[in-house]
């Protein structure tokens, strides 16, 4: 792509680089922003900026907070003696959309990835296992995408505890092989919650 402008090429190579935006989409992109009022583009920049600098991570569960402690693990109504472990914030929203879950959230940031390179370490397990190791915490509920790489960190995890007093459960499979939890609608999601499973059982069944 001939660029009649260094200035042009940069933004374009920037808006190229997030996931699924090719440089045409990028290009196209770019040529909108640079239309629109000057108050606009300028917003879109502070708040990336923005988001970027002043972001926080919940020092208990990990989840993307405005505050040192979320929302959630503030709320003196909620349950902290059950966990839900999700990969990530989107598995947050999604669960919390459903309004069946009034416990807390564990956020991994991913799932264990041989393949990507992502091992434990790479995740928040080990402040999962000492946060159930420090007392008080119930039941685990694992609620990560049925694939190959959930499967491994729920058994990895698992593992982790043996010996524990936990409970561990994982969501009842409504959400077929391979589904995100992100996609899928919310009555299903919260049925599969309500209706989990030891994790266990679950591990026989396969
Ligand atoms: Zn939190």
């Amino acid at each position: 792509m001939e660029f009649s402008s260094k200035l042009l090429e940069n933004a374009v190579y920037e808006v190229s680089q997030l996931p699924g935006i090719g440089k045409r989409t990028a290009l196209r992109l770019v040529l909108h922003l640079l239309k629109q009022p000057e108050q606009q583009t300028y917003h879109l920049a502070n708040a990336l900026v923005k988001l970027k600098d002043e972001i926080n991570f919940c020092k208990n569960c990990h989840n993307i907070s405005d505050t040192e402690t979320c929302e959630i693990c503030a709320n003196p109504k909620r349950d902290s003696s059950i966990i839900c472990v999700v990969e990530d914030v989107r598995d947050v929203m999604a669960i919390e959309n459903t309004s069946q879950f009034q416990g807390h959230y564990h956020v991994l940031g991913g799932k264990i990835s041989p393949m990507e390179g992502v091992g434990p370490q790479d995740l928040t397990i080990p402040a999962l296992v000492t946060k159930v190791k420090g007392g008080g915490v119930k039941e685990l509920i694992f609620a990560l995408s049925a694939s190959m790489e959930g499967d491994t960190t729920n058994f990895y995890i698992y593992k982790q505890l043996e010996g524990l007093q936990v409970a561990t459960s994982t969501i009842a499979r409504g959400i077929a092989v391979g589904d995100e939890l992100e996609y899928a609608d919310e009555v299903t999601l919260g049925r599969s919650i309500l209706h989990r499973v030891p994790f266990e059982s679950s591990l026989k069944s396969n």
